[in-house]
């Protein structure tokens, strides 16, 4: 069994970034996002305004999968408490949901394709302002997404700080 990588970062604390699951490197150093993903990451949220210290990072699934492939259904529901116990130390106000995983954990639906950018309707306690975006890696592999991530973290940022409000959440 690989080693579990646990969500990283300052608790409680205003901003959770989800992502899919661990890579070696993660396992390796035991922390979330500090490989190639994370430092596309990195680099997204600084040219955003906001730092990794202002931010708590996991994952749905806190495994590294055989060859990286994308969890399943069941491995998703077997951690589904984990997140659920983050989410409650965390308190976030603000939820940015990374890839079709993380995005199919919380509504049931990952098609990230036709949900990135935009709201997600899943009421949580605390009420946070869920967000969905591509997963970091995914510029990688399509270079368009590349710009469209940044601009999403660009948004999602300005909605943090208070730059920009979107109608619905006052
Ligand atoms: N990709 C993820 O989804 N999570 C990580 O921690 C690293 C890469």
């Amino acid at each position: 069994m690989t080693k579990l990588v646990q969500g990283y970062g300052p608790v409680p604390c205003d901003v959770m970034l989800i992502g899919e699951a661990p890579g070696a490197e993660e396992e390796q150093e035991g922390r979330p996002f500090v490989g190639k993903s994370g430092q596309l990451l990195q680099r997204a949220l600084q040219d955003a305004g906001l730092s990794y210290e202002q931010v708590y990072i996991t994952n749905v699934y806190k495994h590294r999968t055989p060859d990286n492939r994308t969890p399943t259904q069941e491995e998703i529901f077997e951690h589904w408490p984990m997140l659920v116990d983050e989410l409650q130390a965390v308190q976030p106000k603000y939820i940015l949901l990374m890839g079709a995983t993380a995005l199919f954990a919380f509504s049931g639906d990952g098609r990230i394709a036709q949900a990135h950018g935009t709201r997600v309707a899943r009421q949580l306690p605390g009420n946070p302002f869920i967000f969905a975006t591509y997963h970091p890696a995914a510029g990688l592999y399509k270079p368009g997404l590349k710009q469209v991530f940044a601009q999403e973290i660009q948004t999602f940022a300005q909605v943090v700080n208070g730059e920009y409000t979107i109608p619905g959440i006052g």
